[in-house]
């Protein structure tokens, strides 16, 4: 059994010792490219470990009496399994072993106590990738046996992060059969670093896109900036076009500390071009070798150190794998029901109808789930679903909101779905078209690959009026920052407050605010960070009665016939201001700590008094509307449209429309009810004179305006907006590149039109 491997003694073929990320590294190596170098601590080591020291049957008492759907259980179990790996003492054999690589690799790059990146590698060979979920864990700048060993258990310590352990629990598979790799490397300490796909990622054309920023890879990788974007020519080598985007963060090592830190980047390098001709020509070569090397378009990682180039990772671009898949598998449509297209995409898998919620376990990953409508319990479920089909609901429902932004195809108001479809067959869903066929079209779904898509598009268009994102689910952030998006122009809390599972109310009635606001300052936390410095529109709760009466302590919430009309968004909060006090504490803790990019956002306003009276409740708890924090409103009532002059009059930075509530309140049409869903739209007249006269009032006073309701993603709407002069315009994850292809388009229209007019004056 090998303890440790050197890159040279790896290749492609050794994910099971190595993990995929340590195995590519050596098939780098040994194919002559320059890899900082490095070692890998095999799976087997971390299989040794945990049997040596005897914890894996502590772990499995934690595991064996935990209830997985009870998701504070689960996190309660996941850190104290995690520390458990921590803390354990590493057995001296094994220890020995790690640190003499360490030194051996410290004695090869000449430098004593090296700094080197530590990298968990998970060897999902023949099981599937999410049983690893959350495993990218990435320790820079460590240095010293002591911080060696330490962040390899920190690595080991990664397979027992929440998500996994649901999910292996879910799927049956047995915890000890699951093992991890670690890479330790040489750091390179980059000057500038990025990404690199050797051909079109979503056409496949003959051109290289590398991605570039300052400082270490990390800032593209996580999306936090938006690097340059350099299209060159394959064949010929030749630059055909070099974007530079003005890139505000970086991560560097502190000089002095020796630690890796973010930091803002000099003013005069912001908006400076990162590569120089010879630096790209040399990425191009690179990327040409690397391809031909595995024979097939790769996606890589790379980093500059005193004028040379190192390669840091590389992996085919599995959006044009998963493209051949789908032709191969197309075959004659048969139609089995309809309804609309919730989000985009196309996927097979076997229907799993679910009537209670009890049943959620019968979902497996790449099932079709298949409901009356969706509900927020189903989270869980609904992530490992390929594709999801309801019988009710509009494309603005909690299933069509909940999919977009995790990326699962669906339809929803198909009527009878239910009904109609049988239980385990096969099924393709089409999230586009609102279709449902026998049998299976596409391998897997087709989702992803529009996804890669967005970002790259997005990266190379620079507008003016900004495109922002919608995001629900905070651990989406990272992928809605991929787009590039310009911030968050909507973050909705109640998918925070529905994973505790618990009422807000029970929190504060059982004398736990501490805990509520913890649960948003974590939350919130991973929005802000992503996105950084870009603004972020927290939206404090809007909470129908109907979604939230499931969770622990809101039985004795009241029933309501009508709750869209009922007891929820700012009228409810100033009820029951105890719940927004602890949402403005948790922003107000979040910006002592440097996240002054969040700004507030009030929902269903309908008149200005409720606007003061939350400004008020804000002072209460330290904070200083529009003066150190962004405040500002919805507009999703025609009421708050209609008088928004007084709300100007009353004090705001900004409004942004709602208008999934405004075009059911305008038009009364219930958003949830698929009987009328047909007269469901935001082009109607009525609605388009109401998003008018707002931003003729707002331009005038110097307000912002924006628009977050599922209308920000419609082209022909958007088109509209910007010719009206809205500030910005807030899309879903899958639709902020189209939507900034419609906002340039016109920002041109516009420039040509003033243009023509003063050259015909
Ligand atoms: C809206 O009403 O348009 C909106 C964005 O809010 P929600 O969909 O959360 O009600
Ligand atoms: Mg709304």
């Amino acid at each position: 059994m090998k303890y440790v491997e050197f890159f040279e003694e790896l290749n492609k073929d050794d994910v099971a010792i190595a993990g995929g990320k340590g195995a590519n590294l050596g098939e780098l190596t040994q194919a002559g490219i320059k890899v900082p170098p490095g070692f890998v601590i095999t799976s087997q080591t971390y299989n040794q470990f945990i049997n040596e020291t005897e914890i894996f049957d502590e772990i499995m008492d934690i595991l064996n009496v935990i209830d997985v759907n009870n998701n504070q259980e689960l996190q309660q179990a996941a850190r104290k399994i995690k520390n458990i790996i921590i803390e354990t003492e590493v057995p001296n054999e094994i220890k020995t072993i790690i640190i003499e690589a360490y030194n051996a690799l410290c004695r090869r790059i000449g430098k004593e106590n090296a700094f080197v990146a530590i990298r968990s590698s998970a060897t999902a060979e023949d099981l599937p990738e999410a049983s690893f979920a959350g495993q990218q864990d990435t320790y820079l700048n460590v240095k010293g046996e002591e911080e060696l060993i330490k962040y390899v258990r920190k690595c080991w310590a990664s397979l027992f992060e929440a998500r996994a352990i649901f999910y292996r629990e879910e799927n049956n598979f047995d915890h000890s059969t699951v093992y991890i790799a670690v890479v330790v490397q040489e750091m390179v300490n980059a000057e500038k670093a990025g990404v690199m796909f050797t051909a079109h990622p979503s056409t496949g054309d003959e051109k290289i896109l590398i991605e570039a920023a300052w400082g270490l890879g990390e800032a593209v990788v996580s999306g936090t900036v938006t690097p340059d974007t350099i299209w060159v020519d394959k064949e010929n080598e030749e630059i055909l076009d070099y974007q530079i985007s003005e890139k505000n963060i970086m991560y560097r090592k502190n000089p002095n500390t020796g630690k890796t830190e973010k930091i803002t980047v000099p003013d005069d390098m912001k908006k400076k071009q990162v590569l120089n001709n010879d630096e790209i020509a040399g990425l191009t070569k690179l990327g040409k070798t690397i391809q031909d090397h595995y024979d097939f378009p790769q996606d890589t990682e790379w980093a500059i150190e005193e004028g040379q180039i190192f390669m840091l990772q590389s992996r085919p671009i599995t959006t044009l794998t998963k493209k051949a898949e789908a032709i191969e598998a197309e075959v004659e449509r048969t139609i089995i029901a309809k309804g609309l297209g919730a989000s985009p995409g196309m996927a097979s898998g076997k229907v799993k109808i679910i009537r209670d919620t009890d049943e959620l376990d019968k979902i497996l990953v790449g099932d079709i789930l298949v409901t009356v409508m969706t509900m927020p319990d189903m989270v869980p479920a609904m992530k490992r679903a390929n594709g999801i089909i309801t019988d009710e609901g509009g494309v603005t429902c909690h299933a069509a909101i909940v999919s977009r932004e995790l990326g699962i195809p669906c339809v929803v108001g198909t009527g009878d779905a239910t009904k109609v479809l049988k239980e385990n067959s096969v099924v393709t869903l089409d999230g586009n078209k609102g279709l449902v066929y026998e049998g299976k079209i596409v391998e897997s779904t087709q989702k992803e690959e529009e996804v890669e898509k967005t970002t790259v598009v997005q990266q190379s268009i620079l507008t003016v009026t900004e495109v922002k994102v919608n995001v629900s689910m905070p651990e989406a952030a990272k992928k809605a920052a991929m787009t590039g998006a310009d911030g968050v122009g909507l973050l909705r809390t109640e998918h925070m407050m529905l994973a505790t599972g618990v009422h807000p109310k029970k929190f504060i009635s059982e004398g736990r605010e501490d805990e509520l606001v913890k649960v948003l300052v974590e939350n919130v936390f991973k929005v802000a960070d992503a996105f950084y410095t870009k603004t972020v529109w927290y939206r404090t709760l809007d909470a129908p009665t109907d979604e939230f009466k499931s969770l622990k302590g809101g039985e004795d919430d009241p029933y309501e016939h009508n709750p869209m009309l009922g007891w929820r968004g700012i009228r409810r909060e100033l009820d029951e201001p105890e719940i927004l006090k602890a949402e403005f504490k948790a922003i107000k803790k979040l910006h002592e700590q440097g996240y002054t990019n969040i700004g507030i956002m009030i929902p269903l306003v309908q008149h200005p008094d409720e606007l003061k009276q939350a400004k008020k409740i804000a002072r209460e708890v330290g904070l200083k509307p529009q003066k150190n924090i962004e405040f500002g409103i919805m507009v999703e009532t025609p009421a708050a449209a209609l008088i928004i002059e007084d709300f100007i009059a009353e004090g705001l930075d900004f409004v942004s429309f709602g208008t999934n509530d405004l075009t059911q309140y305008t038009l009364a049409i219930d958003r949830n009810n698929e009987n009328v869903a047909d007269l469901f739209t935001e082009q109607h007249p009525a609605i388009l004179k109401l998003l008018e006269r707002v931003i003729k009032e707002c331009n005038k006073a110097g307000v912002k305006t924006s628009i977050c309701g599922q209308a920000g993603s419609i082209p022909s709407v958007v088109e509209k907006l910007v010719e009206l002069g809205i500030t910005s315009v807030s899309a879903n994850t899958d639709a902020v590149a189209l939507v900034r292809e419609v906002v340039a388009r016109v920002e041109k229209k516009l420039i040509l039109r003033a243009a023509r007019k003063i050259i015909q004056d």
